[in-house]
């Protein structure tokens, strides 16, 4: 996991006081990671419902935009998109939008289409695609090759061979409406996390929430801890899925420009409103690096990001320097 849920248990655990309300929530292994959901309720009954409900929104999410599942309308497109134009439900034609403004925004650093080359990678396996395989497939990673009819609600592919994948952006989704979900069952204070993904539902009565990020070379140690408050916060990193072959470290976060594991950086975290965007960007920033990463954070007004690079150096974007770094 890569914000450290552990310091967040922590620090939930010393605001708990003696009273009927109480922190209440519950972690479940979903969208090929760790999900938790915990929030403040007066009712133990109660709040174990809306903790429920929250799960189900997620699992409902999972089955709509997973490549993992065969019946989902994510694999459907995979499948025929090439051919044809493929219905899809107007919320998963919404992030796959999203996605290509993204791809924009970041020049392409950010690109679903990685999953030509990206579907040749399995972690667990130690497989990776060799180099023909990658000549090949790198040929069909452009988001310019999605295309998407927005009124008529269906998904294209320009070429034979492209497929989309989602994993860079639907946890940051999959939070982001969870959250919506609580705040609409009136629930004020509560904090949902899926893998390096969490999103904060106000403050913890009173004071922020105090999210660590991992120190990306040691397990189970925090390289620096913030407070916050009713925000996202995204990290992404090269030791939540690798393997290591003759020294190197083959991991989940793809260069669409080469169909290779990024290099450079160890972590990417980024902070901002909304959890869609703080995923999708902590991917992209691990792709494009300490500078450029930093440098599209600063043209970002509510967004702010911390890279840790392949030296274990912090470096921070302006609006989160401390006041005594030199950078
Ligand atoms: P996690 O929270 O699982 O660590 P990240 O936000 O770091 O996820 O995103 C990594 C995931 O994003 C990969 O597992 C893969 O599914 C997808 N991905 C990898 N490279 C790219 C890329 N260049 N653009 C978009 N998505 C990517
Ligand atoms: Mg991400």
């Amino acid at each position: 996991m890569t914000v450290t849920l552990a310091a967040v248990v922590v620090a939930i655990s010393i605001v708990s006081r003696p009273s009927l309300a109480e922190w209440l929530g519950d972690s479940r292994a979903m969208m090929g990671t760790e999900i938790s959901v915990h929030l403040w309720h007066e009712s133990a009954e109660d709040g174990l419902a809306v903790v429920e409900d929250a799960f189900d929104e997620i699992t409902r999410i999972e089955e709509l935009m997973s490549t993992y599942i065969e019946s989902s309308e994510i694999s459907q497109i995979n499948r025929a998109a090439a051919e044809a134009p493929v219905a899809a439900d107007d919320e998963l034609i919404q992030l796959i939008l999203r996605s290509l403004d993204i791809s924009m925004l970041t020049r392409g650093a950010f690109d679903i289409t990685y999953d030509s080359v990206g579907q040749y990678y399995d972690f667990r396996e130690r497989q990776r695609p060799d180099a023909e395989t990658i000549e090949e497939e790198l040929k069909r990673i452009d988001y310019r090759l999605v295309e998407v009819d927005r009124l008529a609600g269906t998904v294209r592919f320009l070429a034979p061979g492209v497929r989309i994948n989602l994993g860079g952006i639907a946890k940051g989704y999959a939070v982001e409406r969870a959250v919506s979900l609580l705040r609409s069952r009136g629930i004020r204070h509560a904090i949902v996390t899926a893998g390096g993904d969490s999103r904060l539902l106000g403050d913890r009565l009173g004071q922020p929430f105090m999210v660590g990020i991992r120190d990306p070379r040691k397990d189970d140690e925090v390289a620096l801890t913030i407070p916050l408050e009713d925000e996202a916060i995204s990290t992404s990193g090269d030791y939540e899925r690798y393997f290591e072959e003759d020294g190197q470290r083959y991991h989940h976060i793809i260069e669409p420009a080469t169909g290779l594991p990024a290099s450079g950086v160890h972590s990417a975290t980024i902070v901002g409103p909304d959890a869609v965007l703080t995923d999708a960007l902590s991917t992209s920033v691990f792709v494009l690096g300490v500078d450029q990463g930093l440098t599209l954070i600063s043209t970002l007004p509510d967004y702010e990001g911390i890279v840790i690079d392949a030296d274990g150096r912090l470096f921070y974007s302006d609006g989160l320097r401390p006041p005594d770094a030199t950078e």
